[in-house]
Parts: structure tokens; sequence; C-alpha cells
């Protein structure tokens, strides 16, 4: 059976078994058409009100979620040699996968050329309020480049959990859970201290999913009703290259990989996940899908050691879809300021990108404002830099939903192929969707 036979077969599959959320997820697109935001300012709110409090729901566990799953993770992987093989092939195929996504992005900016034509539109007082934002985060990220990869190194960790910052977090806890698994049967305590965190915060991601299909309705109907069909005038180019360019990942790239690397079928696979792709598009979070995207691979047969280790990571550092969208976005900026790129200057657009996607975090705009690390040194004057960035932040939600859904694919993608390499999928389980359990 042909590849795009198989993923529509997956998505009818997975679409069945979770149907409510996917109601929700259309109910959003259409209630967002028939409110926008213009006419009807209450329902938006409303609509804004009930999703970022879904958000923030789940928001609540990812710390804990991802502190635990890191720490049981590299201890249940225990022994050194491993968890270096492991650690190796996840930044291997992370990278590939990024790779992909940017030379994707590039080449169908560069066919389709979205930017021309598109200067006109990119009007000064659509994003007005933006600028002085803008202008301060693009000063800010030009300047302090090295500084951000500083700060991606905790000094004090109690201080990036209080804040919130995933990397840094991450960084300490990566540090701290292969100091535990080295000491040996002294770790006991606080291992099994986190194993109970994990078990209880999936206890918390269960109950959660019961307001799944709410809360995706509310944030989608948010996003749709605050886009007037004005803003897409003159940019539809742009977003038709961002959305060719993501499903190109999924029909394409993702299939290739798990073909390459692994016997793994990819309408399992896309099956399997489902609900957690509708949540990332909803919520347009890889951090705040992280729990139900854990859920979706352990319960469907992909054995929780890897999960643990290689999920949290990846929602945190791989970000192939965001990386795609910056590298669009940049080129998409240059044609519509008439600005000619060499092919080096798309290169080097291209790996700042990769750099940049991976310093954002898992969080809805995220990737938007690391794009100004990419903006450098493309000939655009600091006018037209805040002007066209302020333009394509106005744009960015609808983007950031569809850039979400890759980020999360792709961390399962990766997460299947450890796993199969290592003998860590149920296979019984994982082929036979009738046996597995609902997630909701
Ligand atoms: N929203 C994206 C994510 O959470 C990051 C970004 O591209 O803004 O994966």
């Amino acid at each position: 059976m042909g590849f795009h036979m198989q993923i529509l077969i997956a998505l009818l599959l997975g679409i069945k078994r979770n149907w409510h959320i996917f109601v929700g997820l259309i109910l959003g697109v259409i209630c967002g058409v028939i409110f926008p935001q213009s006419q009807y300012p209450q329902v938006h709110k409303i609509f804004t009100f009930i999703g970022q409090a879904f958000i923030n729901i789940i928001q609540m566990i990812v710390i804990p979620l991802v502190i635990s799953a890191i720490v049981i993770g590299i201890s249940s992987v225990g022994d050194n040699k491993q968890l270096a093989k492991f650690g190796k092939k996840m930044i291997l195929f992370y990278s590939i996968i990024t790779v992909a996504a940017v030379t994707i992005g590039a080449l169908l900016a560069v066919v389709m050329r979205p930017g021309e034509g598109a200067k006109e539109f990119i009007n000064p007082e659509i994003a007005q309020e933006l600028q002085g934002l803008v202008a301060a985060m693009i000063q800010d990220q030009h300047s302090h480049i090295a500084q951000i990869f500083l700060d991606l190194i905790p000094r004090n960790p109690f201080y990036a959990l209080s804040l919130g910052d995933m990397i840094p977090i991450i960084i300490f806890v990566l540090v701290f859970a292969v100091a535990l698994a080295k000491i040996g049967e002294i770790n006991r305590p606080v291992v099994s201290f986190f194993e109970s965190v994990f078990a209880a915060t999936m206890k918390v991601t269960d109950w959660i999913m019961y307001l799944a299909a709410p809360g995706i309705f509310a944030l989608v109907a948010s996003s749709i009703s605050s886009f007037g069909v004005t803003v897409f005038q003159g940019v539809g180019k742009y977003f038709l290259v961002v959305i060719i360019g993501i499903l190109l990942q999924f029909v394409l790239v993702y299939p290739l990989m798990l073909k390459i690397f692994s016997k793994v079928s990819v309408s399992k696979l896309y099956a399997a996940i489902t609900e957690a792709v509708m949540v990332a598009f909803g919520t347009a979070s890889s951090s705040a899908t992280l729990p139900l995207t854990i859920t979706c691979c352990e319960k469907r047969g992909i054995s929780s050691k890897i999960c643990s280790f290689v999920l949290p990571l990846g929602a945190t550092l791989n970000m192939d879809g965001t990386a795609l969208v910056q590298t669009v976005a940049v080129i998409f900026l240059t044609q519509a300021y008439g600005i000619e790129l060499s092919g080096l200057v798309i290169a080097q657009i291209a790996f700042l990108a990769i750099v940049a996607s991976s310093t954002c975090a898992g969080i809805p705009g995220a990737g938007l404002i690391t794009i100004a690390l990419v903006l450098n040194g493309i000939g655009l004057t600091p006018e037209q830099m805040v002007v066209g960035f302020s333009f394509l932040f106005a744009l960015d939600r609808v983007t950031d939903m569809f850039r979400t859904t890759a980020n999360v694919t792709s961390d399962a993608v990766v997460a299947a192929i450890i796993a199969d390499n290592a003998n860590e999928i149920n296979y019984e389980l994982f082929n036979n969707p009738e046996l597995q359990k609902d997630i909701i």
C-alpha cells in the first residue's frame, strides 16, 4: 500500500477513535469564522478565556512531568554506553529531520516565491502596536547571541524552575539524572520518588484529557476569530508554502525516516498519536502537548524507558516545523523587499533557522521570537526588519498551529525509531489498534 494511502487510513483511524477532539477542532474553525473578533469581541474573549484556562491546566503538570520523566528515563537506561547510544541516535535523527525541514522550506520558498508582490500588503499599520516590542526583541537577539547560549546553562535551577525555562531545566535534570544513574543503588529513594511523581502526572493527564474537546474548540475558535480576512490578503501564498512544507514533512520525510531506520509502520504511528497531533494543533505548544504525546506513545506500545527519555527532550529541542517556517518567513521578507539572495545566504538562513529553532521554547509564538536571530545580515534595513517582522508576528498563530503538529510528530517518529532499534516496542500492541486502550 502506498504511503499516502497509509497516511489517509491512519488519519481516518485516528479520527474515528478521537472524534470528539476532532469535532471540537472543526467546530472551533467554524465558530472562529462565524464570530470574528472585530465584530464579536465579547465572544472572542470567552473563547480565549476557556482556551487559556485549558493551556494553563496542561502546563501546570508539564514541569513535574518533564523532570520525573527524564530522571526515570535515564536511570532506567542505567548503563552509560546504552545511554550514550540513545543520546547520539536522538541527536542524529533530530538533526536529519530538521535539516530536511529547512531544505524543503528553502526550496519551496525559492521556487514558489511567496514574497513577490507582497510588499504592498506589509502594511506598517497592521502590526503597529507590536513594533516597539519587536524592535526591542530584534535588538536584544542581535546583541546577545552568545548570551542566549549562556542563558541555557542554569546558574540556579530553582530560578529556572520558577520561570518555567525549559531548556535550562532540562540541562540541569539531564546532568542530575546521569549522576543518579552513576551512583548505583543509593539512588533508589530519589528514583522511587520521581517514579511516583511521574505516575501521578500521568493520572492528571488522563483527567485533563476529558477537557480536551472543549479546550481545543475554544483555542481554535479564538485563534481563527482573531484573524481578519484582510490580514491574509496578498500573503495567501506564504501560508500555502508553509502548509505544503509541513505536509511534505508528514508524507515524505517522516515516512522515509521510519522506513530507512526502522520497521515501524507510519500509518500505525500516525494513528497512535492522533490525539497528540490534534492537541498540538489546538494549543500550538509542544510542551503543553507533551503529557499527551507520552501517554499516546506509551499506551500504544512504545516503552516508557524510551518515551520518557526521548520525548521530553524532543519537545524542547526538536523543532523541525519551526525551523521550516522560520526559513520560509525570512526568505518571504527578503522577496517582499526585493532583495536577491545568493545560495550562500540561503544556506546561512537555513543554518541559523536550525540553531534558532532549537533554542526556542515549546510554547506558542516562541519560534517567531527566535527568528530575530535568523534575520541577521540578510540585507534588510532596520525599519524593514521591524515592520516586516511585526507583520509576520500578526500572522503567526496560524503557522504556529501547523508547525507545532510537525514538531510533536517528529518527536514521536524519533522515539519510535530509537525504540524499534532497541527492541523497546511492543509490536503486538502497536500494530493492533483494537488492543489499545482509548486515551479518553
Ligand atoms: N509553538 C511551537 C511549539 O511549541 C514553537 C514555535 O514554533 O513557536 O512547538
